[in-house]
This record gives C-alpha cells, sequence and structure tokens, in this order.
C-alpha cells in the first residue's frame, strides 16, 4: 500500500488495504498462507510526520510441529508506524506490514495445547487414536 502525503487531509485517512500473500513472499517452510490479509489503516500527518495506526488480520495455514497436520490460524496485530516524510512523497508501508506479519508468526505452531504429536516409533497421529504403543 503506497500513500501520497498529499493526498492526507488534516483530519486524517481512513483506508482498508488487501495483500495478496503469495506476493509478499511470506511464506516459512511450516507456515502457508493461502487468504489475503486485510488491514485496516488511519492515517494522520503532523509537520513532517506520517502516523500509520494499522490494525492487520492475515489468515495462516501453519503446520504443527507435533502432529504436522495443517491447521488454520491467524495472525491480529495492531502496529504504529510512524515516517518522516516531505509533502510530495509518497510511502510504501508494504515492507512494515510484511515484516508485522512475520513477527506475529508462532514460534512454534501447535494445531492445539493438547496435540499428541505421532508416535516415534511408527508414526501413527494420537489425535486420530492410540496405536499399539501407547495404550492409554
Ligand atoms: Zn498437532
Ligand atoms: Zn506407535
Amino acid at each position: 500500500m503506497k500513500i501520497s502525503v498529499s493526498r492526507v487531509p488534516d483530519e486524517g485517512l481512513r483506508e482498508q488495504a488487501t495483500y495478496d500473500p503469495t506476493a509478499l513472499d511470506m511464506a516459512r517452510f511450516d507456515i502457508r498462507l493461502d487468504q489475503a490479509c486485510t488491514v485496516d489503516v488511519v492515517i494522520t500527518k503532523a509537520d513532517q510526520e506520517l502516523v500509520v495506526n494499522t490494525a492487520i488480520h492475515c489468515p495462516l495455514r501453519p503446520t504443527c510441529a507435533r502432529c504436522l497436520e495443517e491447521f488454520a490460524s491467524s495472525v491480529e496485530t495492531r502496529a504504529v508506524f510512524t515516517y518522516h516524510v516531505q509533502p510530495t512523497d509518497v510511502v510504501d508501508i508494504t515492507d512494515d506490514i510484511r515484516q508485522e506479519v512475520i513477527l506475529g508468526y508462532p514460534m512454534i505452531p501447535v494445531c492445539r495445547p493438547d496435540c499428541k504429536g505421532l508416535c516415534l516409533v511408527c508414526g501413527q497421529n494420537l489425535n486420530a487414536g492410540a496405536c499399539q504403543h501407547h495404550t492409554s
């Protein structure tokens, strides 16, 4: 999303942007993105500062580190970006949004807190049922 400083009125500007995650190169080896990220933006300017308040919603498809099943999750975060600008500048906030989403990724994705994972012997997904190595 690009913001023309000259287009921002004194009272501020409210916008919504949609990002195609495949174009943003945000995937991680264990996180797939298959839906658009939406970003609500409130832009204000003061002197030579452009202040961009963002509310980011980005659906994710992480792979559980325990059972290796893909599950639905999302990054929900708010961030404020401040840019030093000249009146004729055009500010591209895309890379800051991208950084913010990546910061919001789970360190180790787990499909649910009590995920039982896989049997280390036979590979059975223990959420689906016990194997002969796990009788309980
Ligand atoms: Zn799991
Ligand atoms: Zn087993």
